[in-house]
């Protein structure tokens, strides 16, 4: 058991007085399923897991799923036969401490936030893969962010929208082509409630627009000490089309698009509003929600006789913008009819003009041949901007620096904080006990700062290196698990499934491959001389294995030829046995690979990736990266810590690039990689490798924490924004 978030007893005593908690077993355990909190706490994970492990598994490791197959009578019978009860009462008293705990670095640190909180917009929040309202990295970021914040005590409350189908489900059919399937989510096993006004009724928000109003209703859903509001356009007094707006996560065309982010940015502030709540800073993830800003004006435009002018200042002031693209084709436009359509009521009410409005949404205000773009209304309607990684914000700088065209490039004001990750939601839990045996104790709290991790060089390395293997090992029985029955769900021979259940080597080098599969991220890379990958896969002494996992958005055809091209390794010898494809990559199949490779790799063309987060899971439980020096890892990357594709320059052509790029790939596994991991010593440890690994934990894992990245946020924007002091002004 770690030491997350201890609490004080006394206010634990405190609570324990006015408010009624659960006494029977099974009321305790639909407690702890209905707040996300257990989802990076594995005592409560595994608690879960041993009621019925094969029913687990098959309900996607969903808890309220798995409750509702009991009576309160079986439950108690299970938990007898199997001695859980002690341990339901301490993970139960464990959440009712961390949700009653008071001293933490918010209290001391961000107290000024106090009764107005953050209110944190995004367009998705991966939180775990029983809840499938994300669809990939920025999700996740979003998850990670708002679980930080609960655990810091930062004042925060976050604002999205939900999906009942989610993202698609992928499989590949017997070509390799994906496939997309469209699940209807079952609410009843959500963890949510409808969000009541005061006066006892599920909130509904209401939005006008040229063509008529549109509806949504507003849900609750406990992460933490965070509560998270998803507005759902599922209502009666709807039209049928208008039921399912917020069916599918950036599915449909432009009009679907501009209604869905209408509903989240407008609909989101009314929600607010509904709730009481009065934000003292409007956090913007990405572009989606900054129609948010426009309703804030309206607000104080209304409640407190601002004019226009005064009030965008205002708003201004208090917002926070986070831009996540680094390619201007990657941002939202809308052309001046869907905004007429969508915004002229409340443009009525800001009293402002057709032209005034779209200005606020082009870079050049009066050229009319300029759509209107999400980012430039952000970048306008926020006294702080930032990307999301270091290099991310010269990209930034450079793609915008025209709105600013009396400033030089240093001077535009975009910023950088970059992304980093919830360790206890991606750190294995065998990993979490070594460090837990040899860190100090109270790390985890800790856990954003340096000292926390420098333990780690005493750890002792043959301790460490088994503790990989067992992990590496459970990744392959996942693998193979996976990979049997996507073969039986297409059909094959029972020799095929069979073959499935014995395929890769867990002494041989293994390689993690899992993102979007868009094409600049060059998931075929490794291909680029056939016969050199050939080698590296069968060299008979020092071997190389690699595992494949990302969907390709369904409309990104050459994304989906790129999957079937790796899916298809399956049919050529030469490759069959050591190149695997798993189907469906979701937050389970990452949590899986980036809990069990020994390198993860990462070839984008530079700089085309902002940030990414998957290498830095990767980080925690002891995997190397091998990447291109962009996103992240151009500003990770020492030459101790992981290992370089290439120096670090960007070529003038996709072809010159995706050439150069792959003699170094080459190159660093034929030079680096492969020989440090495969010198052995005499106890057949990898000195050299397993160093590599502690400099990797000790220099990366506090500073690519979630932890650290909200700490950032809330010391350069959020203390600034709500108008609190701040120890540094600027977020660069
Ligand atoms: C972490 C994560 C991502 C983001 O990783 P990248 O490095 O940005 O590709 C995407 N999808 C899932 C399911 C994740 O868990």
């Amino acid at each position: 058991m770690s030491q997350i978030e201890t609490a004080p007893t006394e206010a634990l005593q405190k609570t324990s007085h006015h408010e009624q908690w659960p006494q029977t077993i099974y009321d305790k355990c639909n407690a702890l399923a209905r707040n996300l909190w257990w989802t990076w706490h594995p005592e409560v994970i595994n608690l879960f897991r041993d009621l019925d492990p094969i029913r687990w598994r098959q309900l996607d490791h969903n808890p309220i799923a798995l409750l509702a197959e009991f009576t309160p009578e079986r439950l108690e019978m299970r938990a007898s036969e199997l001695v859980l009860y002690s341990r339901i009462n301490y993970a139960y008293r464990r959440l009712k401490e961390y949700m009653a705990n008071t001293q933490t670095w918010g209290r001391t640190h961000a107290g000024v936030l106090g009764s107005k909180p953050v209110a944190y917009f995004s367009a998705e929040f991966g939180i775990h893969e029983s809840v499938p309202i994300y669809s990939g990295g920025l999700g996740v970021l979003s998850g990670d962010h708002i679980k930080s914040a609960s655990g810091l005590g930062i004042p925060l409350v976050a604002i999205g929208l939900f999906y009942d189908q989610g993202y698609f489900k992928q499989h590949l059919d017997l070509d390799g082509y994906q496939r997309e399937e469209y699940l209807d989510t079952k609410v009843e096993n959500v963890p949510m409630e409808p969000a009541l006004a005061a006066n006892g009724r599920q909130i509904t928000v209401t939005i006008d627009t040229r063509t008529g109003q549109l509806l949504a209703k507003v849900w609750l859903m406990r992460v933490g000490r965070v509560n998270l509001y998803l507005l759902d356009c599922d209502v009666e007094g709807n039209s049928p089309e208008d039921r399912e707006l917020t069916s599918r996560l950036y599915g449909g065309d432009h009009r679907t698009r501009i209604r869905q982010e209408l509903v989240l940015g407008v609909g989101g502030v009314k929600a607010l509003a509904a709730l009481g709540i009065t934000p003292g800073v409007y956090h913007l993830n990405e572009g989606h929600s900054v129609f948010a800003t426009l309703e804030a004006i309206r607000e104080r435009m209304h409640n407190d006789g601002q004019s226009f002018d005064t009030a965008l200042r205002e708003v201004a002031q208090h917002t926070v913008f986070t831009t996540h693209t680094p390619v201007p084709a990657g941002h939202d436009r809308f052309d001046g009819g869907l905004i007429e359509e969508h915004l002229g009521p409340l443009r009525d009410q800001l009293r402002i003009s057709y032209e005034q409005l779209m200005g606020l949404g082009r870079v050049e205000p009066h050229n009319e041949s300029e759509s209107f773009c999400m980012t430039v209304l952000g970048l306008k309607l926020s006294r702080r901007a930032n990307a999301v990684s270091c290099l991310h914000g010269h990209v930034s700088r450079k793609m915008w620096a025209h709105l600013w065209p009396w400033r030089v490039e240093e001077e535009i004001p975009i910023g950088h904080i970059t992304n980093g990750v919830h360790v206890p939601s991606w750190l294995a839990w065998q990993m979490l006990q070594l460090y837990d045996r040899n860190f100090q104790v109270g790390w985890l709290v800790r856990m954003g700062e340096p000292d926390a991790w420098q333990n780690i060089h005493q750890v002792d390395p043959g301790e460490l290196w088994e503790v990989h293997y067992a992990l590496k090992n459970l990744l392959l029985a996942f693998v193979r698990r996976r990979v049997s029955r996507q073969c039986r769900r297409r059909g094959e021979s029972d020799a095929v499934v069979e073959a499935a259940r014995n395929l890769l080597d867990p002494n041989v080098l293994t390689i993690g491959f899992a993102r979007r599969f868009a094409t600049y991220k060059r998931a075929d890379l490794i291909m680029a001389d056939i016969d050199r990958m050939y080698r590296l896969l069968n060299d008979p002494d020092r071997p190389i294995q690699i595992i494949f996992a990302g969907k390709a958005h369904p409309a990104d055809e050459p994304g989906k030829q790129l999957i079937k091209k790796i899916a298809n390794c399956r049919h050529d010898d030469r490759c069959a046995s050591r190149v695997v494809f798993i189907e469906d990559y979701d937050i389970n199949v990452c949590r899986h690979m980036i809990q069990g490779v020994d390198v993860w790799m990462n070839n984008p063309r530079r700089p085309l990736e902002a940030s990414g987060t998957s290498g830095q899971k990767v980080v925690l439980n002891g995997g190397l990266n091998l990447s291109v020096l962009d996103g992240w890892w151009a500003e990770a990357y020492d030459g101790t810590n992981g290992f370089a594709i290439g120096n670090g320059k960007s070529h003038i052509s996709d072809q010159i690039s995706d050439q150069r790029d792959g003699q170094a790939l080459y190159d660093t596994l034929e030079n680096e990689v492969i020989p440090l991991f495969y010198e052995r010593d005499v106890d057949g440890l990898p000195r050299g490798w397993i160093q590599r690994m502690k400099n990797s934990i000790a220099s990366l894992a506090w500073r690519f924490s979630a932890h650290r990245m909200v700490m950032d946020y809330s010391k350069s924007a959020y203390l600034t924004a709500a108008g609190g002091v701040s120890c540094d002004m600027s977020i660069r």
